[in-house]
């Protein structure tokens, strides 16, 4: 199964709590006005990885966690779900995703919400230039939620941000 990945970021401390391995993903149809990413829309755009590829990516660093993020990484959820799960199966690592779907969205979707029992937290909801709002920590406007979709956060917690358990 495979991505198309527009870049990987080693390390970053922008992508959620902690250093992390960001995975930006190619493709996304939300066309939020003022994104920061509109280069990253096309659906075909960036080049392919393997899961296999992207494992090894993630575990080669031992002392970062994962972030997902684009593009859109529910519009590849297939191949997603199958990388979060081996990266759950397979490290101690949390993954933070980020989308421009909503929560509710998703969990209405059985397609879009078999990834999330494999996501520690899911930062959710379109970018609303209208409402952008700098001061936030990693959401764009007051909209998007860090949702933490299991009981224990670990070190991940944020400060001012809701948690909503996954059942
Ligand atoms: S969901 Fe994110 S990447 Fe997609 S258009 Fe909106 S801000 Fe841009």
């Amino acid at each position: 199964m495979e991505i198309r990945v527009l870049n990987i970021l080693h390390q970053t401390m922008a992508d959620g709590p902690g250093f992390r391995t960001a995975i930006y993903c190619a493709g996304c149809l939300h066309h939020c006005k003022g994104c920061h990413n509109p280069h990253s829309w096309a659906m075909d755009g960036g080049d392919a990885m393997s899961v296999d590829e992207l494992l090894d990516i993630v575990k080669s660093d031992s002392m970062s966690n994962v972030t997902f993020s684009g593009g859109d990484p529910f519009y590849q959820v297939d191949a997603f779900t199958e990388l979060a799960k081996r990266i759950k199966e397979e490290t101690e690592k949390t993954i933070w995703c980020w989308t421009g779907f909503t929560y509710e969205e998703i969990l209405a979707d059985p397609h879009l919400a078999k990834i999330l029992p494999y996501l520690d937290v899911l930062v959710d909801g379109p970018f609303i230039l209208e409402q952008r709002d700098t001061t936030l920590l990693f959401r764009g406007s007051p909209n998007q939620r860090i949702i933490y979709l299991h009981g224990t956060p670990e070190d991940d917690t944020a400060p001012g941000t809701i948690r909503i358990v996954h059942r």
